[in-house]
């Protein structure tokens, strides 16, 4: 069994260094910071702690509770709430806990559709099937590529749901949560903003300001632009004292056991980072996105919202429908060394076959990647795409522009490798 170790040790190995030598644009991805990563193999990954800091079911949990009360400090400070709950193990478990906190099986939910942008969340063979709710779905205006706000108005005020999400996974500018919050008020709606996607460019004052704007809950992965741990967390303002503990409840016992502590612990860190360094990593990202859209659409490909100046995210799409498709142009890109995700656009109509991808500009922001490299991606696209040229030529070139971004920046250790294989054992099995 020595040769499965083995095995596995160089899948990982070849992994890493694969992505050292490529461009990732997955935009809900992003690189953990030394300080962070470390604690993901300490001995908080080998604890259990139910309950609250203070009121645990197990003993030795005394800096478990040091490390939990700080996160929690961190999180509210960093995202002005009132409340935050740490203990979701990721976005989605999240999701599930609000889901579980305030709306019964049959009650009506709020949310956009997926081929607008939504998470399968809020699908039926997702979180919302899951609870058994009703999905109500906005209207959408694909001009502007957020929420119409008047044709969902008269939505909201029909169908009367008891809980509203405003969030997605394509997410390219703010929704309109502030002139739909007095027709949630109207219909006694708890707001509910999921921000995995945006996290960190809320936290950096970049984007919107959900709890400001009339939401009282925000669900978020703690990964993607907040560059943290994979986890999850939850955030609320202005909850009375019953709802705090419902969703509480719905956290632990609801949808988690053990919250998993290495994780918690690398999110205090990365919290505590994204407080001194995530304003500049906020704008930073969204300006690479912006830059980049723009250069790929100077290039001829058809980058969607060019009237609106592309994205206000990190986030940019792109219809790919003349260059083969979603399916086919993601493989060719992969192939070259530029890791993206075939996306549904609106207007598709196969779920099968997407006419887009989705470019996010997270990781290569972090590794310090600028401007001038976004405008170099954009020529690679249209080298490989447009002009032809082979996968394999186009990696050696996409290799040659990352080898000098291989070090983390916007982070208390900077400099240190960003790929890095952390060999803790020094020997083969
Ligand atoms: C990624 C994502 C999630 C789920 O995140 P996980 O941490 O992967 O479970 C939830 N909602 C939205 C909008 C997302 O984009």
């Amino acid at each position: 069994m020595a040769g499965a170790v083995r095995a596995v040790r160089d899948a990982v190995r070849r992994h890493s260094a694969r992505f050292e030598r490529s461009i990732p644009l997955i935009a809900s991805e992003n690189l953990l910071s030394p300080y962070a990563k470390e604690l993901l193999v300490s001995d908080f990954h080998s604890r259990y702690a139910e309950g609250v800091p203070g009121d645990r079911y197990y003993e030795g949990n005394e800096q478990v509770d040091e490390v939990e009360n700080l996160c929690l400090e961190l999180a509210r400070r960093l995202f002005g709430a009132s409340f935050a709950d740490v203990r979701p193990i990721s976005g989605t478990v999240a999701n599930l806990a609000v889901l579980k906190a305030f709306a019964d099986p049959g009650d009506p939910v709020g949310t956009c559709r997926l081929a607008d942008g939504a998470h399968i969340s809020s699908a039926g063979f997702g979180a919302f099937g899951l609870r058994s709710v009703k999905p109500v779905y906005y209207a959408w205006d694909p001009a502007r590529m957020t929420i119409d706000v008047e044709k969902t108005r008269a939505i909201l005020k029909e169908a009367r749901p008891k809980l509203c999400l405003f969030g997605l996974s394509l997410f390219l500018f703010p929704l309109p949560v502030k002139e739909l919050a007095p027709v949630l008020e109207e219909v006694g709606a708890v707001g509910w903003y999921d921000a995995a996607h945006v996290l960190g460019l809320i936290a950096g004052g970049q984007f919107q300001d959900p709890l400001r704007e009339g939401c009282q809950v925000i669900s978020a992965s703690t990964h993607k632009t907040l560059p943290g741990p994979q986890h999850g967390i939850l955030l609320g303002e202005g909850l009375d004292a019953e709802r705090e503990k419902r969703l509480r409840s719905a956290a632990f016992p609801g949808v988690t056991s053990n919250h998993h502590l290495h994780t918690m612990a690398a999110l205090a860190v990365s919290l505590a980072e994204h407080l001194a360094f995530g304003a500049a990593y906020a704008s930073a990202t969204i300006d690479n996105a912006r830059v980049l859209a723009q250069a790929l659409h100077e290039r001829g490909f058809d980058v969607l919202a060019p009237d609106l100046g592309f994205t206000r995210s990190h986030t940019l799409a792109v219809r790919v429908t003349a260059e083969g498709g979603g399916e086919q142009v993601s493989r060719r890109l992969s192939a070259a060394g530029i890791i993206t995700n075939k996306n549904l656009l609106p207007g598709d109509t196969s779920s099968k076959h997407p006419g887009g991808v989705r470019l996010g500009t997270p990781e290569v922001t972090r590794v310090g990647m600028g401007p001038s490299e976004m405008v170099r991606i954009a020529e690679l696209f249209d080298a490989l795409l447009h002009k032809g040229r082979a996968p394999a030529t186009v990696a050696e070139e996409v290799a040659e522009l990352k080898r000098p971004f291989t070090t983390l920046k916007y982070c208390f250790a900077e400099g240190e490798a960003a790929y890095r294989f952390y060999d803790l054992v020094g020997r083969e099995p």
